[in-house]
């Protein structure tokens, strides 16, 4: 199944435009907003695309007040199965009147544009070259691509904008991908060594004798269907918009004033997808598929951190994959930058040091109320939109899914994907100090597989971390907790 590319079926409705003359010329501390009448007054040509408005970005809008901006978005009908009828995402700075997305591009890099831009290093009315940048392999569609329920936070066109809307670009409108699909080769101390102990065998197409391993990749920004993401929320898209604007002291007054505007792109870290194999095969029920969804944790992923065991889940499910597509399957590896259980490093590191500090010691009886304690809340990476990116790729069953996280096995079964097998984590691979995380939390309910079973409370007082000595005035070199003389 391919995209349909239709030629005449996109139309603009033109709003109410009668109350949009009454401020848009008044002053308020030298912002005005402005709407452009080119916009209001011409609307397409005969091939049934909007001709653009340029916005000139000199001019400050005021997005809090509801006429200021996007008075004629383009229509977008998210889930049409058409990428023309479905409609782009529009959401650069140059068509302010006809956008038609809350938020920006570029996730939370987009206020380094901004920095770019006061220190005169970037036009603001630059328009990307994307003549040179469409995916290296393709991906879909996908029937998936057509159900809300199943892809809601991610734009499964992202990646081909020049091939949906090339003479929409033609004709000069800035409209941004939001995926990038490439290929790499990677290269991993513990593959490296897997290939010297004979744990994994060199193919010189999948696994180099190097230790290198060849990958698809593909990033991926989220863009969010507001009323899906409530739906996943269990709750009102009202009182998802009202809580989103009152927990980012109203960073987008949008989100208030503009209810008929449906899509956000909100600042928050992307994800990014490795494949090992042909990811062709990746729909095909029939073949192999090896899957870990990975939450980024950058002090033990980058640094290895000893304190959980997040970077040997990620380089075992890597492995796993290069064996899964060594058989002539596919293994996918999904980067969430979901930090610190999406609470973020400053949040963690003060959760660390809680745990250290409290009486008794860092124990995994009390390893998820120290986060608690905190932050308020255990955990804030609610998986909910977490399978969408699977079925960006067309995943609907996997043979081998590695993760101990009921959470993430749920979320992705209520979603339509099998799961056939869970593969637990060999027990030499977990570090002595997170014995705490593991053990706390296959106590939780976490499925940590066979060598983890029967965690009872008593196993769960007695499981405790390193001790550094924080209070007993010690240094930052006094890593092993040993008082310093
Ligand atoms: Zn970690």
């Amino acid at each position: 199944m391919k995209p349909e590319i239709a030629t005449t079926t996109t139309t603009t409705t033109t709003r109410e435009t009668d109350n949009l003359n009454n401020n848009t010329e008044e002053n308020m501390g030298g912002l005005t907003p402005r709407v452009s009448k080119k916009a209001r007054t011409e609307h397409h040509e005969q091939d049934g695309i909007p001709i653009p408005d340029f916005h000139d970005s000199d001019h400050i809008q005021l997005t809090s007040h509801p006429d200021a901006f996007g008075v004629d978005p383009v229509p977008i009908s998210w889930g049409h199965p058409d990428p023309r009828v479905r409609g782009p995402v529009i959401c650069t700075v140059t068509h302010s009147s006809q956008r038609n997305a809350i938020g920006a591009h570029q996730g939370s890099y987009c206020i380094y544009t901004g920095l770019a831009v006061a220190a005169n290093k970037l036009d603001p009315n630059y328009v990307p070259d994307l003549s040179l940048t469409s995916p290296v392999f393709p991906i879909g569609p996908h029937p998936a691509w057509s159900d809300p329920k199943k892809i809601g936070s991610i734009d499964p066109f992202g990646h081909i904008v020049t091939q949906c809307y090339g003479d929409w670009l033609e004709k000069g409108w800035d409209i941004r991908p939001t995926i990038a699909v490439t290929k790499a080769h990677i290269d991993l101390p513990e593959c490296r060594e897997g290939v010297a102990s004979g744990r994994l065998i060199p193919d010189g197409k999948i696994l180099l004798p190097s230790g290198q391993s060849v990958v698809a990749k593909a990033a991926i920004e989220p863009v969010w269907y507001l009323p899906e993401i409530a739906r996943r929320f269990q709750t009102t898209e009202t009182h998802l918009r009202h809580s989103i604007f009152r927990m980012t002291n109203g960073m987008y007054p949008e989100l208030i004033t503009r209810p008929d505007i449906k899509i956000f792109l909100p600042p928050i870290g992307g994800l990014t997808i490795y494949i090992w194999g042909d990811p062709a095969t990746i729909p095909d029920e029939d073949i192999e598929l090896t899957c870990r969804v990975h939450d980024e944790c950058n002090g033990s992923d980058v640094f290895g951190s000893d304190i959980c065991t997040c970077r040997p889940y990620l380089t075992h499910a890597i492995e796993e994959c290069i064996k899964t597509a060594q058989r002539g399957g596919c293994g996918i590896v999904i980067y969430y930058r979901k930090e610190g259980r999406s609470l973020g490093e400053v949040t963690k590191y003060l959760v660390y040091n809680t745990r250290k500090r409290q009486e008794g010691g860092d124990s995994a009886d009390r390893y998820f109320r120290c986060t608690e304690q905190v932050a308020g809340v255990q955990d804030t990476r609610f998986q909910a939109l977490m399978p969408d990116p699977l079925h960006f790729l067309g995943v609907t069953k996997i043979h081998n899914f590695i993760s101990m996280s009921d959470m993430k096995y749920n979320a992705i079964v209520s979603t339509g994907i099998q799961i056939v097998n869970r593969v637990e984590i060999p027990p030499e691979m977990v570090p002595e100090d997170a014995m705490v995380e593991i053990t706390a939390k296959v106590f939780h309910g976490y499925n940590a597989g066979k060598a983890y079973q029967g965690i009872d409370e008593e196993e769960l007082k007695k499981t405790k971390g390193r001790e550094y000595g924080y209070d007993k005035n010690t240094t930052a070199s006094d890593e092993d907790g040993k008082d310093q003389a």
